[in-house]
């Protein structure tokens, strides 16, 4: 079939434009145009499965869901990537992330390859028995297509390690084998200490390096206004980790509305992060907890909302951290227009082309203080995949390294994330005098260079 004749898949086709044009408007094609086949290679997935999930509500009906697994690229290692169960999964959604995960697993500095799956089942309003039964009959079919060699899931939106461990029981009832085929599993069954906080924590790691190349090391996290929009596991541990290197939480979010600092002094608390993650786990919106008496005196909460607009106050650093565009040009020109400097997204594809474009276009000429840094997520959320890389080497020698063993790896590589993009990026991206360096550009090139050699070596194109 050819390409004219296949189906619309607009957050793919939103995805792979955003890394072809970053590919095309470098000197890449010039000094390798052979680059150009690898590009039509890569961007078509070795392999998709797709399947019926029936299983049986708490009234005894039968419903019946989709089932998705994209297997995108094994050029570096076995297929890896999360799963996410939320009604608005199709093949277009999982075929864009598994897209993104090809090579921000690259940029991790280890062997793994890029996919994605899911399903269009909605978590909530759902009870554990009923989430328990629709895990076990997805992964009744998914075991047929994933090993610990093969292809290795984990959790994404919707899938916590509640989901993770249902899953890896019928894996194992159904294979006769304990192996590491799922990552984000419980901690006395195999999962890696910091594997929960990675992602979260990995961004603003990603972002320290931000500031402190900003400000030749005179700035830090200390004293920062960062709005994080989302309340899930990335922004929760986003949310802390901020706070303890002194920064404050001036927003969170969630799919019905924004919970947001009212005055233009605080933060958001531990115990009030702590708070919200107790009702995510049961499923419940913090509007919830935006009415009672200890939340409404400090903070607004406006339904139907994302925080980029309502923020009362400055604005020094904006994460992107519940879900694909969510951030549109005009909320990145007022991003912008708030004094927001740095700009890093937990979520993946959380800006618009149309907000990058935003970005990248205050990267250019001397706008000297106003200048922005913009991290794209595949550089900037690796930290969750890469201790998922970290979880399945410690399950395959049957060993647990510490807290601090697994931090301190996670901290390197986020440190070499943003160093390889910024290095490539100078080394690829043509930029004006006095700009800065793009970081989504020497991303995107670091990370599909790495990938295209190795398919060469494979045979894969020529
Ligand atoms: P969670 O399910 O834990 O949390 C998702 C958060 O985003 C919730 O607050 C949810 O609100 C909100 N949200 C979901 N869909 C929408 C929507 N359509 N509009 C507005 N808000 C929405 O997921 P994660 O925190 O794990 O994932 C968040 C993002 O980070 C995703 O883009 C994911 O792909 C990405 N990511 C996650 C990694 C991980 O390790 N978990 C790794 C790398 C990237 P509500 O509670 O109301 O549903």
């Amino acid at each position: 079939m050819t390409a004219q004749n296949l189906p619309s898949e607009p957050e793919f086709e939103q995805a792979y434009k955003e890394l072809a044009s970053t590919l095309e408007n470098s000197t890449l094609f010039q000094k390798k145009p052979e680059f150009r086949k690898a590009l039509q290679v890569v961007s078509v997935p070795e392999r998709v499965v797709q399947f019926r999930v029936v299983w049986e509500d708490d009234k005894g009906n039968v419903q019946i869901n989709r089932g998705f697994r994209v297997q995108f690229n094994s050029a570096l290692g076995p297929y890896k990537g999360g799963l996410r169960f939320h009604p608005s999964v199709n093949l277009s959604i999982l075929k864009f992330l598994g897209f993104e995960q090809i090579f921000k697993n690259a940029l991790t500095g280890l062997n793994m390859g890029g996919g994605k799956g899911g399903s269009d089942f909605d978590p909530k309003g759902k009870s554990d028995n009923e989430i328990r039964r629709f895990c076990v009959s997805f992964m009744t079919e998914l075991c047929k297509h994933i090993g610990q060699d093969t292809d290795v899931p984990a959790g994404d939106i919707g899938v916590t390690g509640r989901e993770v461990g249902f899953m890896f029981g019928q894996y194992k009832k159904i294979r006769n084998e304990w192996v590491g085929v799922l990552t984000g599993k419980g901690q006395s069954w195999g999962g890696s200490l910091i594997r929960p906080e990675a992602t979260g924590y990995g961004v603003v790691y990603y972002v320290d390096h931000m500031i402190k190349y900003a400000s030749g090391g005179k700035e830090s996290f200390a004293g920062k206004r960062v709005a994080i929009s989302g309340s899930g596991n990335v922004a929760q541990y986003a949310a802390l980790k901020v706070i303890e290197l002194g920064g404050s939480v001036i927003s969170l979010s969630d799919s019905q509305g924004a919970l947001i600092l009212s005055g233009e002094e605080g933060s958001f608390t531990p115990e009030e992060i702590n708070q919200i993650a107790a009702i995510k786990v049961e499923r419940k919106q913090i509007s919830e907890l935006a009415s009672t008496a200890a939340f409404s005196s400090k903070f607004k909460y406006i339904a139907g909302a994302r925080p980029w607009t309502n923020i009362t106050g400055r604005v020094d650093v904006a994460l992107p951290s519940a879900t694909q565009n969510e951030v549109s040009g005009e909320e990145a020109k007022a991003l912008i227009a708030s004094g927001c400097k740095f700009i890093a997204e937990g979520s993946n594809m959380g800006s618009t082309q149309e907000a990058i474009d935003v970005f990248e276009a205050h990267r250019e000429g001397n706008q000297g203080a106003t200048a922005i840094w913009y991290a794209p997520g595949k550089a900037a959320n690796a930290g969750g995949v890469a201790v998922s890389g970290l979880e399945m080497a410690q399950n395959s020698s049957r060993v647990t390294w510490t807290s601090e063993e697994v931090d301190t790896r996670l901290k390197h590589i986020m440190e070499d994330c943003f160093n390889n993009g910024l290095a490539t990026a100078k080394e690829y991206v043509p930029t004006a005098e006095g700009s800065l360096p793009s970081l989504v550009a020497g991303s995107n090139i670091a990370g599909f260079t790495k990938v295209a050699e190795a398919m060469k070596d494979h045979g894969d194109w020529w």
